[in-house]
């Protein structure tokens, strides 16, 4: 019976040498790792980051894997500090959100996609700024000058408006994190999530852009961020877009 046991519960133990073998070749990984990042590390280094990056089960070896690494586990934090930063620079003088007609590569092709002024050529800041949030980019991508050395010139993306642009355009990529701050209860019917629960913008997309678009950019962010995000089950997800639908002919009806 103890041999079934094991044999069902436990199949790592078929290959014993095998674990000894990953764990000491991870161990003798994490060690070079290790001393890869301490010798390239500024002495000013984001504490928060480096904590985060000694606790990995493969520790990233150079100073920027380990920034990069933490926004990635960090796509909320990730979400609000680039809505921060882009409040910080408004909206650009002259700036509307419009969709690209035809050919023109220089606009968004669609309203899902998230409105980003200093993307486009016409409003862009240049090197040394964020493409993003517009503001600028310092070394190992922070947000901040912490070495006071001024921006990166070559940089156009902080790292964690990488992850933020991401979380964005893919919410969907972060169905179990959304659903744990839920508690597991979709948000349209109030039942327990099931497996196949969806992630869906509170306010669609579309209504945004027909309805909102006029608002201070840096608050349309907040339509692709947590606050327009919540995981309804598939049942309610379908009932919602149905009648998404029926308000989108409405309004096209009305407005012909
Ligand atoms: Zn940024």
């Amino acid at each position: 019976m103890r041999q079934v046991m094991n044999k069902t519960f436990t199949p790592s133990c078929q290959h014993p040498g095998m674990a000894l073998k990953t764990s000491a070749w991870r161990a003798e990984r994490n060690r070079k790792a290790l001393a890869r990042l301490m010798k390239a590390l500024p002495a000013i280094f984001p504490a928060p980051v480096l904590t985060y990056a000694l606790k990995r089960a493969f520790i990233p070896p150079m100073p920027r894997l380990a920034v990069d690494g933490y926004w990635r586990a960090h796509p909320l934090r990730a979400d609000r500090l680039a809505r921060a930063l882009a409040a910080k620079s408004g909206t650009p003088a002259g700036w509307t959100w419009r969709l690209a007609k035809g050919r023109n590569a220089d606009l968004p092709k669609s309203f899902r996609q998230p409105p980003a002024p200093y993307r486009e050529p016409a409003f862009a800041r240049g090197g040394g700024f964020c493409c993003v949030c517009g503001q600028p980019v310092y070394r190992l991508g922070w947000h901040r000058d912490l070495w006071d050395a001024g921006p990166n010139h070559k940089a156009q993306w902080h790292s964690a408006c990488v992850t933020a642009w991401n979380f964005w355009s893919a919410p969907s990529d972060h169905v179990r994190l959304l659903r744990r701050l839920q508690e597991r209860r979709c948000r349209e019917s109030g039942k327990r999530l099931l497996k196949t629960a969806e992630v869906d913008h509170r306010m669609p997309l579309f209504q945004v852009f027909k309805e909102q678009r006029d608002l201070p950019w840096p608050q349309l962010l907040s339509y692709w961020g947590l606050p327009n995000l919540q995981v309804i089950n598939r049942d309610a997800h379908v009932a919602k877009c149905a009648a998404e639908a029926g308000y989108r002919k409405e309004t096209r009806d009305v407005a012909a």
